[in-house]
């Protein structure tokens, strides 16, 4: 089995927000589509890891904003690579608006935002699936919907000079190098926090 046949995939990528009494906090995600059109539903996929996960279970209402090809790495790095648990993460971003149901969105970077009520959820083991009632949805401007395939080709930042060093082993998800001849299996990244498994050896 080639599971590589995986990558093949192709996804966008989404800040998911949610208010969870007065904690807002938001999270990136690669996966939300629309499921179905009458009644109009979409779903999220989220790590169970994420603390949205656990807001969304409780407050049963999500918004995605939907990143466009303008988005820079610093997106990435403000929703992605910390944890609300620890941060604010609206405490001092600018570029947001509330939805009808009072949830942030973003208004930079965004091509359009929907937001929904959660009427079903199903436990995948690592992620959990969110199905919402669209209940407000905003065009905010005509620009392309980044994919996460220009995010690797094209966002985040490149290990070129290491490269050419040779030896390391280069985080898939941010580009950290890690430099050292054996990487530790229960290493994490420093800054995105993803595992060993998301590493390459240079
Ligand atoms: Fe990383």
């Amino acid at each position: 089995m080639d599971t590589s046949a995986l990558f093949k995939l192709t996804y966008g990528l989404f800040v998911l927000t949610a208010k969870d009494g007065e904690k807002d906090n938001g999270c990136i995600i690669n996966t939300a589509m629309e499921i179905a059109n009458d009644p109009t539903r979409f779903m999220v996929a989220v790590n169970k890891a994420n603390y949205t996960h656990d807001m969304l279970l409780n407050s049963k209402r999500a918004a995605v904003s939907v990143l466009d090809n303008t988005v820079p790495f610093d997106m990435f790095k403000h929703f992605g690579f910390s944890s609300g648990k620890e941060v604010d993460k609206f405490a001092d971003f600018p570029d947001v608006a509330r939805t009808a149901g009072g949830l942030y969105y973003i208004t930079k970077h965004v091509n359009a935002y929907m937001e929904g009520k959660i009427v079903q959820t199903t436990d995948l083991g690592s992620h959990t699936i969110f199905v919402a009632e669209l209940e407000d949805a905003k065009v905010l401007n005509e620009n392309r919907s980044v994919t996460y395939a220009d995010y690797h080709r094209d966002i985040k930042p490149k290990p070129q000079a290491q490269e050419e060093k040779k030896g390391g082993y280069v985080c898939e998800i941010c580009g950290y190098v890690y430099e050292g001849e054996e990487l530790p299996e229960d290493f994490v990244c420093p800054i995105c926090k993803h595992g060993a498994g998301d590493f390459r050896k240079l």
